[in-house]
């Protein structure tokens, strides 16, 4: 268990092929504690139908990953303030570096189609590998632009976590109004 969360877990019924995780039929889901009372406040909370909604599109999108090179498939999927969900996978190149994280791609997917005022309420991540899989250092710092109350659900040890994304990135780096040109 990671720091904060809570030993009541719930389950996810996982209904449909492609749903299961690692031949599961259900999720575990470690609900996310709130580590101090103003994070509570702005805690986002998903009702079951979204967690299904999530893993589902996230589940879909790594059967449409790109990844040559590393063979880890991995799927995104997010769910943004105005109710919509959006999916995106990794997209490796020959370039190992311009890879791009499947979290990205769904961000990006959901900007597209809501435009710059698009805020996260969740991300989820699916991946083709056995046990954890958590967002890279980069996919927080996007995350957390999006949608600072955004929660977090990826696969752990012994199932699917929520964690509230100022858990996963604390201390993130924040430009200030003062830095930017022509603010002052
Ligand atoms: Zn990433």
């Amino acid at each position: 268990m990671l720091p904060g969360e809570d030993a009541r877990a719930g389950e996810i019924p996982l209904m449909r092929r492609g749903w299961e995780f690692e031949g599961r039929k259900t999720l575990r889901v470690c609900r996310p504690r709130p580590v101090s009372k103003s994070q509570g406040k702005f805690a986002m909370q998903l009702t079951d139908k979204n967690r299904q909604d999530l893993w589902k599109a996230a589940t879909q999108a790594l059967s449409q990953a790109y990844a040559p090179y590393s063979r880890l498939r991995v799927g995104a999927s997010v769910l943004t303030a105005n109710g919509h969900i959006y999916a995106g996978a990794n997209v490796e190149n020959a370039s190992y570096g311009l890879s791009l994280c499947a979290e990205r791609a769904a961000i990006a997917q959901a900007v597209a189609a809501e435009g710059p005022s698009m805020r996260l309420k969740a991300v989820a991540v699916a991946s083709s590998q056995p046990g954890a899989l958590t967002p890279c250092g980069a996919c927080r710092q996007v995350i957390l632009e999006f949608g600072s109350a955004a929660l977090v659900l990826f696969p752990g040890e012994e199932g699917l976590l929520e964690v509230p994304i100022t858990e996963l990135l604390p201390h993130a780096f924040r430009l200030s109004k003062e830095a930017l040109p022509g603010e002052k």
